[in-house]
């Protein structure tokens, strides 16, 4: 077999090292590392550039130039800080890239991958909200293979078995329910970070770890479906299933359900990914489906989790609100893992900034500048939300001690 030539974007984050631990896992030619690029974390990204040895390192964050530079001193190593130097890392000739950034953020350099024309595992489901339309055009004009790594993706893609999901009657993404599954509102007010971060089932990052106890996750995948599979989203599902077993589910019209079952660990979507159109092998859990016992499901209640429906209507809108709802939520869930604002406050503002950003929402996203013009301002918005959120808590809290 001849060696692979890889890049992984997002290097140092969950799905990142779950790539980097399947590829250490293989045979030493198997393949050969191109690039390696995270956020933060310098020292991180130096001790993975030294065991995987990558042709070229970046960082986009400027500060931490001194640190890559002194732990690669003197390795023969090459590397590269700020947001420049990302997308160069994804500019370099690799066959198969990880598109593994978190949040709006991986849009730039996982275009710069998809306009190579080679393979592109996507986990980065936010570059596909804020800019599904361009996106898809993008990969198509270059020719590139765009596979997808978010699990229910990833089981539709195989539960499809090559057939156009246009023909299958419906898609059903599952959801775990995330962590406040069985909570009521006035629990969930009450939620802190540390909370929301501790996933009953899957082990991630921050961002997507709150996107899931909100499951405004489930919301920007049903968006991310309906650009992947290209469908709308009248035949994309949402199904809770908390115990993570069965992925995704298609619906063909014959009537029959093709499910794709595996343990909750992304090191089988992602070795997917990586072997396609052949598997690789991978020392996750098998199941063991008699001790299992049951699989149980239910439908997501709208009440409790209003994000749902929010990223729904935001698809539905068209234009830039899907934009819109994703630079929102990850203005406010930020705000919230840095105890600016409540649990519940997210959702809210969301809500606020889609009815705020009404006048970016309706502009057509024709090119890459006009969504980076548009995030930034729906930003701006959201951030303004959250403010006042802050603010409003914070001037409870001291009513609060006052009495
Ligand atoms: P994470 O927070 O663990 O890692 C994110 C990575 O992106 C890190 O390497 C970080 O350094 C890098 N990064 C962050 N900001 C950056 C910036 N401004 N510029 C460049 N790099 C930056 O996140 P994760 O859980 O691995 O998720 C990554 C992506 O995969 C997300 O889009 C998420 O929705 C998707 N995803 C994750 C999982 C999972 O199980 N973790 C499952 C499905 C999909
Ligand atoms: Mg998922």
């Amino acid at each position: 077999m001849s060696t692979r030539t890889i890049s992984i974007l997002g290097a140092t984050g969950s799905v990142g090292l779950a790539t980097l631990d399947l590829i250490a896992a293989a045979d030493r030619d198997a393949y050969r590392i191109v690039a390696l690029t995270a956020g933060t974390r310098a020292r991180e990204l130096a001790a993975l550039a030294l065991k995987f040895r990558p042709a070229f390192t970046a960082i986009a964050d400027e500060t931490a130039a001194p640190v890559l530079a002194e732990a690669l001193a003197g390795t023969g190593l090459s590397w590269g800080a700020g947001s420049d130097a990302v997308i160069e890392a994804a500019r370099l000739d690799a066959d198969w890239t990880m598109a593994a950034i978190v949040g709006a953020a991986g849009l730039a350099p996982t275009l710069a991958a998809v306009a190579r024309g080679k393979t592109l595992a996507l986990a980065n489901k936010e570059a596909l909200v804020c800019a599904g339309p361009l996106f898809m055009q993008a990969a198509r004009a270059s020719g590139a293979t765009v596979l997808p790594v978010d699990s229910e993706h990833n089981a539709i893609f195989q539960a499809l078995g090559g057939c156009d999901a246009s023909a299958a009657r419906r898609i059903i993404l599952t959801a775990s329910g995330g962590p406040f599954r069985d909570n009521s509102l006035a629990d969930m007010a009450r939620m802190r970070p540390d909370d929301a971060v501790a996933h009953p089932v899957w082990p991630m990052g921050a961002k997507i770890s709150v996107d899931s106890a909100t499951m405004m996750n489930k919301g920007l995948e049903v968006i991310e479906a309906c650009h992947l599979f290209a469908l709308p989203q009248s035949q994309v599902d949402v199904l809770i299933h908390p115990q993570s077993i069965i992925h995704g589910l298609v619906e063909h019209v014959d009537g029959g359900l093709i499910a794709q079952m595996g343990s909750p660990d992304m090191r089988t979507p992602i070795a997917h990914a990586l072997g396609w159109p052949d598997r690789v092998e991978t020392d996750v859990a098998r199941l063991d489906l008699a001790a299992l016992g049951a699989l149980t499901f239910f439908a997501p209640d709208p009440q409790r989790f209003p994000a749902l429906s929010l990223a729904r209507s935001a698809f539905e809108a068209g234009g830039a609100s899907p934009l819109v709802l994703n630079a929102a939520n990850e203005v406010a869930v930020d705000a919230f893992l840095n105890g600016h604002v409540g649990f519940l406050d997210i959702a809210a503002i969301v809500e606020d900034s889609l009815a705020e950003g009404e006048g970016i929402a309706r502009g057509p996203l024709n090119d890459f500048d006009a969504v980076f013009a548009a995030d930034a301002e729906a930003r701006r918005i959201a951030l303004g939300f959250a403010t006042a959120r802050s603010a409003q808590a914070a001037g409870l809290a001291q009513g609060g001690l006052a009495r």
